[in-house]
């Protein structure tokens, strides 16, 4: 996968003791390792008539705006609870670690759109299942679901029932 594989880092009891995080950081702070990340994520994507990426805060927004610029398609971001102006669709999820909701503007798709929903890792799964279900609520079309890195032990593609493919880049 062009050596970025290489660069995504396991951190031992981040953020809670027993969680090892998968730091994607180096990938993005090194040139050739974040353009082949950006190009093997969009690859499965690239002739499905997208017409937006719509990433999860925060990860999903750096991975989900490369991602769209290299699709030639829009972006929309699906924020925490108190960062989106004007009229919102909410959904309340659990977590690896804890409990969350996610929010996106009510206008933030155009009718029809056809949407590639964007996370750096599948863990449980309830952070994607969550935002699949948001953005079911906005009316746009769920195309399927990309994330670098899949943690197989920890079962999300198991609660990942919609019938849109999710794509792992990277699956431990
Ligand atoms: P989950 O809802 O359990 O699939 O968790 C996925 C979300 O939490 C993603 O937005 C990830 O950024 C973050 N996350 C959960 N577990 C990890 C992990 N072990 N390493 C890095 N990020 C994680």
């Amino acid at each position: 996968m062009g050596g970025f594989a290489d660069l995504i880092r396991d951190v031992p009891d981040f953020p809670k003791p027993g969680i090892v995080f998968k730091d994607i950081l180096p990938v993005l702070s090194d040139p050739a390792a974040f353009a082949s990340a950006i190009n093997a994520l969009s690859d499965p994507w690239r002739t499905l008539g997208l017409t937006a990426v719509a990433g999860i805060e925060a990860r999903g927004f750096i991975l989900g705006a490369a991602m769209a610029r290299e699709l030639g398609v829009g972006f929309v971001p699906l924020r925490k609870p108190g960062k989106l102006p004007g009229q919102l669709h909410e959904v309340a999820y659990a977590l690896e670690y804890g409990h969350d909701r996610l929010q996106v503007q009510r206008d933030a798709f155009a009718a029809g759109s056809r949407v590639l929903l964007v996370d750096d890792v599948l863990a449980t799964g309830g952070t994607l299942v969550a935002a699949a279900e948001l953005l079911q609520a906005t009316g746009a079309e769920l195309v399927g679901a990309a994330v670098l890195v899949e943690l197989r032990a920890l079962g999300g593609r198991a609660r990942w029932t919609c019938p849109a493919p999710l794509h792992a880049t990277l699956a431990y």
